[in-house]
């Protein structure tokens, strides 16, 4: 009998990959953090002998979620200011709050927060923006979950940097002393078109081709993003981008909430990935994403919570569930984005778009073991049917109990590992005050 570190045996697995089967008494044996196989449970201990075994007899087994765009550390401005337009929002609350308290420990706690939220959420990776990417590294390496943490860059002074190359200054210091380590990888992030010059953008554009780094940013959250480009430069930021060579299969595009079908199809022939953030788009009266425009366009659509300043959750079963019944409503289609299709944004879209899909987001033989159990044997989700629609339609967060990440355990019945859930409270409560008192 071959020895493996564990075997875990649910009734039920979706693996995230092609089509809707969900795997009945199926185990996944975990050896050396990767996933080493999928077997019938009948079968599975006859072939392995595990140091830790499983047996989750109703729940249901996901990949862990791709949580594609975040603000980790603005975690310590939830609901700061709130039922504001993006304008107002930015700059007139959170830009000021930022300028009085961002530092390198203001984003070491919001990120603190922020993971363990994520981690209880079910979120095994996250797709950073924001600065000192130092400080959430930091935690992503003790709390051990996995990211790719974007280099800010801005073309105005900040606590962090004060122009765009003491942005990148800092942020390729910071990737060269992260880059060794497994869970992180690194990417550009440049915050948005109507923050970034053109010059700037032909500097990151350089950095991306020469380094073969990602571009994670905000594109068409806003029409009046829109519309504000067509007045300064005749196109909109979809085309501008594309002027400048900005557009390709590395490009992480958060929000693209106002495409017209030219642009639309500037981002699909580019291979671009489009990052959905329904909630925070709602919130902020931003509008909502034709998701059936992206997806007829062949689009890779992944999802995103932003941060929990605008959302005010990093919760991605509530991403799906919104996008889902939003996208429905819309469409007057009530068979649009099943379950399945939902989860698969949430996971391997997700990892596609972050280029970590030979890695994570999906239960594959060889990929990580980034996994999350879901007990289906509650008040909100019996009776059961079907667990992919208990699991979208009735459970919440809570029901989640177990987090693998590395096929290391981050949640173990419902409580965190590796972070102490008080010190984080009160840590927090401690900002609270500070930042009240401007
Ligand atoms: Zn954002």
């Amino acid at each position: 009998m071959e020895k493996v570190e564990k075997i875990i045996s649910p009734s039920w697995i979706f693996l995230a990959e092609e089509g809707d089967e969900v795997l009945k008494d199926h185990s996944i044996v975990v050896s050396g953090g990767a996933i080493h196989d999928v077997v019938p449970t009948s079968d599975v201990f006859q072939l392995y002998e595990a140091s830790e075994a499983y047996q989750l007899s109703n729940h249901l087994i996901l990949p862990g979620f791709i949580n594609a765009h975040s603000h980790s550390a603005m975690s310590l401005l939830k609901g700061y200011a709130d039922d504001l337009p993006l304008n107002t929002w930015l700059n007139d609350h959170i830009w000021p709050a930022e300028n009085q308290h961002v530092s390198f420990d203001f984003v070491k706690d919001g990120s603190t927060l922020a993971i363990a939220e994520m981690i209880k959420g079910g979120t095994t990776t996250f797709n950073d923006m924001y600065f000192f990417p130092e400080a959430t590294a930091e935690v992503v390496s003790k709390v051990g979950i996995r990211a790719n943490i974007g280099l800010g860059v801005l073309d105005f002074p900040t606590n962090y940097a004060n122009d765009p190359e003491d942005y990148l200054t800092k942020g390729f210091a910071f990737r060269d002393q992260w880059r060794d380590h497994k869970l992180i990888t690194t990417c550009l992030a440049p915050h948005a078109p109507y923050t970034i010059s053109n010059k700037t953008f032909e500097l990151i554009n350089t950095y991306a081709e020469q380094l073969d780094l990602g571009i994670h940013m905000h594109l068409h959250e806003t029409r009046s993003e829109v519309e504000d480009s067509i007045k300064a430069f005749g196109i909109t930021p979809i085309q501008r981008m594309q002027d400048l060579g900005v557009l390709g299969p590395k490009l992480m595009a958060a929000h693209c909430v106002h495409v017209s079908e030219a642009d639309a199809k500037l981002l699909s022939v580019n291979g671009v990935s489009a990052i959905c953030n329904i909630s925070s788009n709602m919130k902020l009266g931003s509008g909502i994403p034709d998701i059936n425009q992206l997806l007829q366009r062949g689009i890779n659509v992944a999802l995103g919570t932003d941060s929990s300043a605008s959302n005010n959750a990093l919760d991605m079963m509530r991403e799906m569930r919104a996008l889902g019944l939003v996208s429905k409503g819309l469409n007057m289609r009530s068979e649009f984005l099943k379950p399945a299709e939902l989860i698969r944004m949430a996971t391997i879209n997700g990892a596609k778009a972050l280029g970590l899909d030979e890695l994570t987001g999906s239960i594959s033989k060889g990929k990580r073991a980034d996994m999350i159990a879901i007990n289906l044997d509650t008040i909100e989700s019996q009776p059961c049917y079907e667990p992919l629609s208990s699991f979208m339609y009735s459970a919440d967060r809570s029901s989640i109990e177990y987090v693998w990440i590395d096929g290391n355990t981050k949640l173990k019945q419902g409580q965190l590992v590796c972070l102490d859930e008080e010190d984080i409270l009160q840590r927090t409560k401690i900002w609270q005050t500070k930042i009240k008192r401007i």
